[in-house]
């Protein structure tokens, strides 16, 4: 466990509005996403076109221990020259459960404890989340390692308290708090939206992910995920309850 008290006094900004202000901007992110690349349904530029029309600003594709999805989305932004940040992502399974790393271009060993693949992340410059912490069935952490945000609201699962009691815990630590769909499918996408401030850029796409990684470290990020259509949710839950009743082997 973290030390509790650490940052007990930092601004949780998740929790009051960011506003757009002089050379500040706010932007649009889906920043948990799953492509045919490990267990999503849908191919990455199906994806990227979901999240442009949802008129996301950018996305990370965030396949489980793989950065193949993250790596063609880039490479698909840049050839259809879209509208849309990518930030390098991968879900990656620790020994404790899953933690999103996000901005590095080097793939995390799967299966070391949450604060060793957390340093690995960190002395690669990228920034490490725990996504749907205490979510049950979900190779979800129980814990909340030191890290640089909480998932405090994955779009999967609405109707338990797994992230309100998420929430409960980021607030606690003094975490910033990010959303994030946890899309498996290009229609999902857009469903946990984290509003990212940043300075105004009028630079390259490398220098705003850059600014885009510091603003989420540094708590200036705002949750906008409730905005579903509650058909979608119940569809999703059936569709997991049947899974959960179908035996199936282990992952
Ligand atoms: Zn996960
Ligand atoms: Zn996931």
């Amino acid at each position: 466990m973290g030390r509790r008290g650490e940052g007990e006094e930092r601004k949780i900004s998740s929790r009051g509005k960011v506003q757009s202000s002089g050379s500040k901007k706010n932007l649009r992110f889906d920043l948990h996403v799953h492509s045919s690349c490990s267990d999503g349904r849908d191919g990455v530029e199906e994806i990227l076109e979901a999240a442009v029309a949802k008129k996301l600003d950018g996305i990370a594709i965030t396949d489980h221990d793989s950065l193949e999805g993250t790596f063609e989305a880039e490479r698909i932004v840049r050839d259809k020259k879209l509208n849309l940040l990518v930030i390098r992502g991968v879900e990656v399974s620790t020994a404790d459960g899953h933690l999103l790393a996000l901005g590095i271009r080097e793939l995390p060993p799967r299966g070391r404890s949450p604060e060793e693949t957390i340093e690995f992340v960190h002395q690669r410059g990228g920034i490490a989340i725990v996504s749907h912490p205490y979510h049950l069935f979900r190779h979800a952490m129980f814990r909340i390692p030191p890290c640089d945000a909480v998932e405090v609201y994955n779009s999967k699962y609405i109707f338990g308290i797994a992230n309100w009691w998420a929430k409960k815990k980021a607030e606690r630590l003094g975490l910033p708090m990010v959303a994030g769909s946890d899309a498996h499918m290009a229609k999902t996408v857009g469903l946990g939206v984290t509003i990212v401030e940043v300075e105004d850029d009028g630079g390259n796409d490398g220098g705003v992910v850059s600014a885009v990684l510091e603003a989420i470290r540094a708590g200036r990020v705002e949750i906008d995920g409730t905005k579903t259509s509650p058909a979608v949710f119940v569809g999703q839950t059936v569709r997991w309850v049947k899974r959960q009743l179908r035996p199936r082997p282990k992952r």
